[in-house]
């Protein structure tokens, strides 16, 4: 999405984020040139649009962008109360929601390597699009490609909590990794701890699940083993943005390069704990 950040001045910035984008945009600065960063979506065909393109040029994050004509990309402002930040969104319109109409096949990835994709992936997709896009990485997990998946639960963003908490599980059915936040999970799962979440996403057939929770520790649950990674506190919290998608861009290129889970899992934590020391969602690691 397009992002209006305030500036002193009272004018805005512009610069562009969201969820999965802020995991692409760590992924390629912490990967070495052996693992290629990619980004799947659809934009439409003017200036912002192109404009999103080159910015993940410059990034070194490959566009894999369907062109929608005479749509445009999604946009939101930050605005400023007394220190607070607030986020209005324009996204109705946006190309993204059509990103998998004609989704058959994810043929740049082969065995070994990752897709990820989130619950508010899957949140601004019509229901078609929804299980089109389930059914994609399905066939992709199928021929070996793992499926990495954080439920990120925005329930703006759907119909009501219960299509959201049905949709998020079935998702879960399709991937290998889940990298849920416990503070959502329990708010709309009723989960009692941690472990609660876990048991929840190792049920829908999820082999290695990492469920963050703020500043304590992350439980990797791999197969009936499960372990704790204490996370080391923060010395100072300037502004959480991207806290869990900078989390998640650690932990999975840790993985890419073979890490045991709770290597990569530390990984994750040692850079959202920069990430949250600096202002905006991508930050000059
Ligand atoms: P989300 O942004 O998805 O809500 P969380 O709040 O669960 O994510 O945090 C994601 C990760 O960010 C945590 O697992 C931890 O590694 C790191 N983190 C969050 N808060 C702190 C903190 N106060 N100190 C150190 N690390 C933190």
């Amino acid at each position: 999405m397009i992002e209006m950040a305030p500036t002193a001045d009272g004018t805005f910035g512009m610069g562009f984020a969201g969820d999965t984008f802020n995991t692409a945009w760590y992924a390629r600065r912490l990967a070495g040139p052996e693992i290629e960063v990619a980004y799947l979506s659809a934009v439409g065909d003017d200036a912002p649009s192109e404009r999103m393109r080159s910015f993940m040029e410059e990034a070194g994050v490959a566009p894999k962008l369907a062109i929608r004509k005479g749509k445009s990309v999604g946009l939101y402002m930050i605005s400023l109360h007394d220190g607070e930040r607030s986020f209005s969104y324009w996204r109705s319109a946006s190309a993204a929601r059509t990103l998998a109409d004609d989704l058959n096949d994810l043929p740049d990835l082969e065995d070994g390597d990752i897709a990820f994709f989130s619950g508010i992936t899957l949140a601004i997709l019509p229901v078609q699009g929804q299980a089109r896009l389930l059914s994609t990485l399905a066939n992709a997990r199928d021929r070996g490609v793992t499926i990495a998946f954080d439920p990120n639960l925005r329930p703006r963003l759907w119909p009501d909590d219960r299509t959201m908490c049905e949709s998020i599980m079935r998702a879960a059915e399709v991937s290998d990794i889940a990298l849920p936040s416990f503070e959502d999970e329990q708010g709309f799962f009723g989960d009692e701890d941690v472990s609660a979440t876990a048991d929840r996403y190792s049920d829908a057939g999820v082999s290695l699940v990492i469920v963050k929770d703020g500043p304590g520790p992350v439980l990797v649950r791999e197969s009936a083993r499960q372990e704790l990674v204490s996370v080391e506190p923060a010395s100072k919290i300037v502004d959480t943005t991207a806290a869990g998608d900078s989390f998640n861009a650690g932990f999975l290129v840790g993985m890419m390069n073979g890490l045991p889970a709770a290597e990569a899992t530390r990984e994750g934590c040692a850079l959202a704990r920069k990430v949250i020391g600096a202002r905006g969602a991508l930050v000059d690691i």
